[in-house]
């Protein structure tokens, strides 16, 4: 599906290369709210030409899911200083994970463009949003509601879910994976992350819609199966470091993860440090 495919009245997914990303973009009466921004500057320019083409109508919100670039690079061809000036709403830590971890992944770039070949960012102005969201917000789009929902730590520590309450769509960002496995990116939470996820399949009805960062839609019993295979993860990584095995001797004790071997390396890598950290008081 490279097209717009409409998940529920005035609610629209497509899934865009690379890396198979869902955009959504929710109608209002006098404007539209888009769900994440692509890649890199120019695909966000392409996506703002695809949405007036398709709705007629400008972009006035832009909801970010979560930090990681490949959300929010295009972020720039839709905020302050363009002609959309849309208000950009995201988790209010993605200013601080930007600083973290997508200005160093900027930085390396620079210094070495081989090692991302593929990637175009010379252009990439790091746009955060322009309202932080710390605590659940509703917004009016015009004979249409959004939740937008901020999340403890997960996927990252900055994962926000977009819920339309008429419609019962959820839009999870990367808490749910649909086309690849879940990813352990940069700043995830692998511990926490299984618990994240069960509350908010708790919250769902059988019937709700899940559209995941990446993609088709997805239900409540596929959300409570990802929460349950990153729960295992989390329980053998903790029963690995508790037992003093190293991070590659907890991947080598199982021969039957529910996530492929090669995506648990960075996951095991980041628990362990957590885990290794005294506790806060
Ligand atoms: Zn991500």
């Amino acid at each position: 599906m490279r097209e717009w495919h409409t998940v529920a009245p005035g609610i629209h997914q497509r899934r865009y290369d690379p890396f198979d990303i869902s955009i959504v973009v929710i109608e209002g009466a006098d404007g539209v709210l888009l769900v994440d921004t692509r890649a890199e500057p120019a695909e966000g320019e392409a996506l703002s030409d695809d949405v007036r083409e398709r709705f007629d109508r400008p972009v006035r919100w832009v909801v970010n899911t979560h930090a990681h670039f490949d959300h929010t690079f295009g972020n720039q061809a839709f905020g302050p200083g363009t002609s959309a000036d849309a208000s950009i709403h995201g988790h209010e830590n993605i200013a601080t994970h930007f600083a973290e971890h997508e200005r160093p992944r900027l930085a390396a770039w620079h210094a070495d463009p081989t090692r991302e070949p593929g990637r175009h960012w010379d252009d990439v102005r790091l746009t955060p949003p322009t309202h932080p969201v710390g605590t659940p917000t509703t917004l009016d789009l015009g004979g249409r509601i959004v939740e937008l929902l901020p999340q403890p730590p997960a996927h990252t520590d900055t994962d926000l879910v977009v819920f339309a309450p008429a419609e019962r769509v959820w839009i999870l960002g990367d808490l749910v994976e649909e086309s690849g496995p879940p990813m352990y990116g940069s700043g995830s939470f692998p511990l926490q992350w299984p618990g994240v996820l069960a509350a908010l399949a708790d919250a769902m009805d059988p019937r709700d819609l899940v559209i995941p960062g990446h993609g088709r839609v997805v239900d409540r019993g596929f959300v409570a199966r990802q929460a349950g295979d990153l729960q295992l993860v989390a329980d053998r990584f903790r029963a690995a470091h508790d037992d003093g095995l190293t991070a590659a001797e907890a991947l080598a004790r199982h021969h039957d993860w529910p996530i492929p071997l090669d995506f648990l390396v960075s996951g095991v890598e980041r628990a362990y440090t957590q885990l290794d950290q005294p506790p806060a008081d």
